[in-house]
């Protein structure tokens, strides 16, 4: 059984060239990204001739163990965490993606969708093309191939020239490690530097824990190409780039708090949204608190913004995983209170304001909001950190149909009964953008709003390559 049907991460990337422990560090930025994906990881290492590689489903500190770090040798590693979001939950599935072509190993690590994967493998296929696979990481792979009689580069420049949609990518070779971002940046990236070995990581937090330096952004548009020759930086959209389309999402949901992204700490943005929902909402109540720990950073701000104490109304339990066995009808309520148990002395008798950072379905919401009551708390409001979901997302996160999500065909009213609700707030989108002190078009609003920076493509779906 799935604990929480909240909005599901995409995947992280990291990549490393110019150190001697490149497989070690890796691993460390793979735990440091965890967070963005659950269901397989990978590392491939590479020594200047010869690659090596070793992946599996599962979380990091479970697939790796010393022996396979000592066995992926070379001073070039990337490595990938997976969830899902386009080709199903498979072994075949998980990145780093590697084909041997011409004499060249190529592996990938992606995150984020390409929107017209099924076009482009469709034409492959018809071309003569073989695929392995059910993920559209593949699909960049064949295109690399399709244009290597140009030399790498070009081939990659090709490659990346004919897919549309997010990716934030790393790549290797036996000798070289690039970094690419889509021309919009949906997803983030960011370079760094490590005693002269240069990094990449989807997030600032996996640079903090290997200890390296920031050092910028990779830009949108932008592909690094990183070898013993130094770092080049090609741009083979300037002049022509799309406006940008940063995910609000990953300040809202996805990215670490102690990371960086798009230009600023997803902590204070989140403790900011807060600061705005109490601005929106400044309900009477007797106690404030979040639903941990995804509502942790927005109640900070709200409470912060009122001069209220913040109370931990529900306790976490750290040591639940994703699933588990699924209890009978007569204990269904398990499935919540296992991971997150109210504080019955807390909260009998109060006017309770609970606060999340996003309603996806809407049961686990139901779920905890009941307990709530049943710990005897007189009044429930929830508030919640972002606008309502109405629209599925095509770039990478796990909400690619609106039947998934119950803000696109119920209005507040219906949803706040349906929860079990006094009353339910949502942060206004001109409150969000104010939160991230950016403006308005920089940021791709999709599930918000439903004006998609890139049109999605008939028949594009998660499961559309299969
Ligand atoms: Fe992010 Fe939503 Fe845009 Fe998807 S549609 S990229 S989740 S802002």
């Amino acid at each position: 059984m799935v604990i929480n049907d909240g909005p599901k991460e995409a995947c992280g990337v990291f990549g490393i060239f110019g150190h001697q422990e490149a497989a070690k560090l890796t691993y460390f930025g793979l735990y440091a990204l965890q967070h963005r994906g659950q269901e397989s990881c990978g590392i491939v290492s590479a020594d200047g001739y010869r690659v090596y590689e070793y992946k599996s489903m599962g979380l990091v500190p479970d697939v790796f163990t010393e022996d396979h770090l000592e066995g992926l040798r070379g001073h070039l590693a990337i490595g990938h965490v997976r969830y899902s979001t386009c080709g199903s939950s498979l072994l075949i599935n998980a990145g780093p993606f590697t084909v041997r072509h011409g004499g060249m190993t190529i592996s990938v690590g992606h995150n984020g969708n390409l929107i017209n994967a099924h076009l482009l493998r469709r034409q492959l296929e018809e071309d003569g093309s073989i695929f392995q696979a059910s993920i559209d990481t593949e699909i960049i792979l064949h295109l690399i191939a399709k244009n290597m009689r140009l030399g790498f580069e070009e081939a990659v420049i090709r490659a990346l020239k004919q897919v549309k949609g997010a990716y934030s990518l790393v790549m290797s070779t036996e000798d070289t490690l690039v970094a690419a971002r889509d021309p919009r940046g949906f997803r983030p990236l960011c370079l760094g530097q490590l005693n002269g070995a240069w990094v990449v990581a989807s997030e600032t937090c996996a640079l903090d824990l290997v200890e390296a330096k920031y050092v910028r952004d990779v830009e949108p548009g932008e592909i690094l190409f990183i070898n013993g020759k130094g770092l080049r930086s090609i741009k083979p959209w300037e002049g022509e780039r799309p406006k940008s389309a940063f995910c609000i999402f990953e300040y809202i949901y996805f990215a670490r708090p102690d990371s960086s992204i798009f230009g600023h700490n997803v902590y204070r943005i989140r403790k900011r949204q807060g600061a705005a929902l109490a601005k929106e909402f400044p309900l009477d109540c007797d106690i404030v608190m979040p639903f941990p720990d995804s509502g942790n950073y927005a109640a900070l701000g709200y409470t912060a913004a009122r001069g209220l104490p913040l109370e931990m109304g529900m306790i976490r339990n750290h040591y639940v995983g994703r699933t588990f066995i699924q209890p009978s009808q007569s204990m269904r309520d398990f499935g919540v209170r296992v991971k997150l148990n109210p504080v019955r002395e807390l909260l009998a008798g109060q006017r309770v304001v609970a606060i999340e950072d996003s309603v996806v379905r809407g049961t686990t919401a139901k779920a905890r909001i009941k307990a709530i009551r049943q710990a005897g708390a007189r009044e429930v409001h929830l508030l919640v950190s972002c606008p309502p979901l109405r629209y599925p997302c095509y770039y990478g996160i796990d909400f690619s149909s609106s039947g998934e999500l119950i803000a696109a065909d119920h209005d507040l009213s219906y949803i706040a009964q349906h929860i079990g609700l006094d009353s339910l707030g949502y942060l206004s989108l001109d409150g969000l953008i104010e939160a991230t002190r950016t403006e308005k078009e920089w940021f791709c609003l999709a599930c918000f709003n439903g004006d998609y920076p890139e049109a999605p493509i008939e028949g594009i779906s998660k499961h559309c390559l299969e």
